[in-house]
C-alpha cells in the first residue's frame, strides 16, 4: 500500500483512511465498505473501518492535544478559524466536487452546502465574543459573583450521509473554538470530504490532534460512546440510531444531542401565491432527490388549494430534468447507492397497495448514458391518507405525499400528531394564519412563504419530537452551551471579611 496525502491505494482502488494526531492512516478493521459514483454506478474507494483500537488511539491523541489547546487564548483560537475560513472558500469548488461524485446531489447544491458550512466556521471565528461570561458586582458586601464557560474536553461526532461538508460543520468549528479537540466519525458511505477538511485544518494551522477523523461503524461510534474520555457527543442521522446513540452515551454519562430523522409538511393555504408554492414543492421535495432531513416530503393542500396545485405540481415533476449531478442543467440527480434506491422504489410499491392515488411514477427512469447510476424519477402521489406507511415513515427520496384537509386546524392536527417535528412550511397571505401556524405548530423550525427553513449559522438548528434526543440544537448559541460548561465563582478578599465561621446558610448582607 502506498500513500501520498489522504489518497491510498490497494490493488488499483483508492482506500479511505483515518487521520489521527496530523497523520493520514489506514484503519486496521477487516470490514468496510465500497465507496460509488451514484451516477456511474461504479466503485470509486474503499473505506477501511475502524476498530476498538483505532478510536482509542485517536481518543488519546485528542485527549493531549486538549491540554494544550484549551490554554490557547481565544482570539488565538479565532485566528486560525479565520485561516481555516479563508481556506474552504478557496476550495469550495473541490469540496463540492468531492461532494457530487460520493453523493450524488447536483454541482451547484453541493455547492450550496459547502456555503452553509462555510457560514458555521465564520460564526465560529467570534468565539472571544461568544465566550465572554456574566459578571454581577456586589452580590454581597465586598463580594462578587460571575461565571466563566470552559471547554469539555475531547467531544465527538458522527455525521450522516447526505451532507458530508455542512453536517460535520455544525459540529467541530464551534467545538473546537471553544477549546475542546474533536473526533469525527463520517459516513462510510462519502468519506472523501472529512479527509479534505483534514487537510484543510492541518494547513490553517490547527496544531496535530485537535481533529480527528476515524472512518467506520458501528463499532467506532460504540467505541466513542463507551470511552470515559469523550465527553460530549453529537449525533445526526436516522430516529432508530439517534435514539441508541443517546441512550447509550446518557448511560454513560456524556452530554449527547442527537438528530434524528424527518417528515415535513408544506400546508398550502387557498389564498398563496399557487405558482411560488409550486416551484417551492417543486425545489424542496426534488432537490438533492429528496435526501435532506428538511426535504418536503408532504404537501398538506387546504380546502380548493388541492385544485389549483395540482395540475401544476403534476406537469412540473414530469419534466424534472434529472442526471448526473456534473452535468451543468440536471436539477435532480442520482440517488446516493442502489440499496437506498431500492427501498425507495419499495415505499412507492407500498404506496400503491396501499390505495394513494400516483400521478407520476419515477420507479423506471433512466438516464441514457448512465445506465448504470442509481437514478429514480420524480414521484407524486395525491389523496394520501394519515393511516398510510408513506405517510407515517421517512422515505428520504424523490417521492412527495399530496394530502387533501379542509381548514387550516386540521392541517395543523395533523402535523401535530406526526412523530416527526423536524421543519416545516406554510405558504399563505394572511398574517393571522401565519401567527396561528407559529404559534400552534409542533416542529422545531418553521418557514412562513420559505420551503426549507433551515437556520442561519448563529441561529442553532434542531428539531422536536423524535426528530431530535436531547435539549440542545446543533451550532449557534446553543451549539456554544453545548460544548462549555458553565462555572460560577464568588470571590471576596480577606480585609473585607468578618471574622468567625457561618452555620447559617449565606444570604446577601
Ligand atoms: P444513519 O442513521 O444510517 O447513519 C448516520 C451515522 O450513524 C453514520 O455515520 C453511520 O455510520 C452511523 N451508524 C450507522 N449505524 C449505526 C449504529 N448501529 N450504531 C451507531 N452508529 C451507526 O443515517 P444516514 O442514512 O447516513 O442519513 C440519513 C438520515 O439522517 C435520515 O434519516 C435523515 O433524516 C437524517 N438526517 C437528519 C438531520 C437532522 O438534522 N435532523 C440532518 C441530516 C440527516
Amino acid at each position: 500500500m502506498k500513500g501520498v496525502g489522504n489518497v491510498m491505494e490497494q490493488d488499483g482502488i483508492k482506500v479511505i483512511g483515518n487521520y489521527v494526531a496530523g497523520q493520514h492512516c489506514v484503519a486496521r478493521g477487516t470490514d468496510g465498505h465500497q465507496v460509488f459514483n451514484p451516477a456511474t454506478g461504479e466503485v470509486s474507494a474503499h473505506v477501511r473501518y475502524s476498530t476498538v483500537e483505532d478510536v482509542h488511539q485517536a481518543i488519546c491523541h485528542a485527549r493531549k492535544a486538549f491540554d494544550s489547546w484549551s490554554e490557547v487564548p481565544p482570539i488565538i483560537r479565532a485566528r486560525k478559524m479565520n485561516s481555516l475560513l479563508a481556506l474552504m472558500q478557496y476550495n469550495k469548488e473541490a469540496l463540492a466536487a468531492a461532494i457530487t461524485t460520493e453523493h450524488g446531489k447536483v454541482f451547484s447544491d453541493a455547492m450550496g452546502e459547502v456555503e452553509r458550512g462555510i457560514d458555521i466556521v465564520e460564526f465560529a471565528c467570534g468565539i472571544p465574543q461568544l465566550l465572554k461570561g456574566d459578571f454581577s458586582d456586589q452580590v454581597s458586601t465586598n463580594m462578587d459573583n460571575w461565571t466563566m464557560r470552559q471547554p469539555l474536553g475531547v467531544v465527538a461526532g458522527v455525521t450522516p450521509f447526505n451532507f458530508p461538508v455542512m453536517v460535520p460543520a455544525w459540529m467541530f468549528p464551534v467545538a473546537i473554538a471553544c477549546g475542546n479537540t474533536f473526533i469525527l466519525k463520517p459516513s462510510p458511505t462519502d468519506p472523501t470530504p472529512s479527509l479534505m477538511i483534514a487537510d484543510l485544518m492541518q494547513e490553517a494551522g490547527f496544531p496535530d490532534g485537535v481533529f480527528n477523523v476515524v472512518q467506520g461503524d458501528k463499532v467506532a461510534v460504540d467505541a466513542l460512546l463507551d470511552h470515559p474520555d469523550v465527553q460530549a457527543l453529537s449525533f445526526v442521522g436516522s430516529t432508530p440510531i439517534a435514539n441508541a446513540v443517546y441512550q447509550r452515551g446518557a448511560a454513560n454519562g456524556k452530554r449527547v444531542q442527537a438528530l434524528g430523522g424527518a417528515k415535513n409538511h408544506m400546508v398550502v393555504m387557498p389564498d398563496a401565491d399557487i405558482s411560488k408554492a409550486v416551484d417551492g414543492l417543486m425545489g424542496a421535495a426534488f432537490g438533492s432527490a429528496g435526501e435532506r432531513c428538511m426535504a418536503i416530503s408532504v404537501a398538506v393542500l387546504v380546502a380548493d388549494a388541492a385544485d389549483k396545485v395540482m395540475p401544476q405540481l403534476t406537469q412540473r415533476a414530469q419534466q424534472l430534468r434529472i442526471g448526473s449531478g456534473m452535468i451543468d442543467d440536471s436539477e435532480m440527480g442520482p440517488i446516493v447507492t442502489g440499496i437506498a434506491r431500492q427501498r425507495i422504489s419499495g415505499y412507492i410499491d407500498a404506496g400503491v397497495a396501499e390505495g394513494a392515488e400516483l400521478l407520476v411514477d419515477g420507479r423506471d427512469h433512466t438516464v441514457p448514458g448512465y445506465e448504470g447510476g442509481f437514478f429514480l424519477g420524480a414521484t407524486l402521489f395525491d389523496q394520501v391518507t394519515a393511516d398510510m406507511k408513506i405517510y407515517q415513515e421517512e422515505i428520504f427520496g424523490p417521492v412527495l405525499c399530496c394530502v387533501r384537509v379542509d381548514t387550516v386546524e386540521q392541517a395543523i392536527a395533523l402535523i401535530n400528531a406526526h412523530r416527526f417535528g423536524n421543519g416545516v412550511s406554510c405558504y399563505t397571505r394572511s398574517g393571522g394564519v401565519a401567527r396561528l401556524f407559529n404559534r400552534t405548530i409542533q416542529v422545531g423550525m418553521v418557514g412562513i412563504n420559505v420551503p426549507i427553513p433551515v437556520p442561519m449559522a448563529w441561529q442553532g438548528f434542531g428539531g422536536w419530537k423524535k426528530s431530535l434526543f436531547g435539549d440542545m440544537h446543533a451550532y449557534g448559541e446553543e451549539g456554544v452551551r453545548f460544548y462549555t460548561r458553565q462555572k460560577s465563582i464568588m470571590q471576596r478578599w480577606p480585609e473585607d471579611m468578618a471574622d468567625g465561621a457561618e452555620f447559617a446558610m449565606p444570604v446577601a448582607k
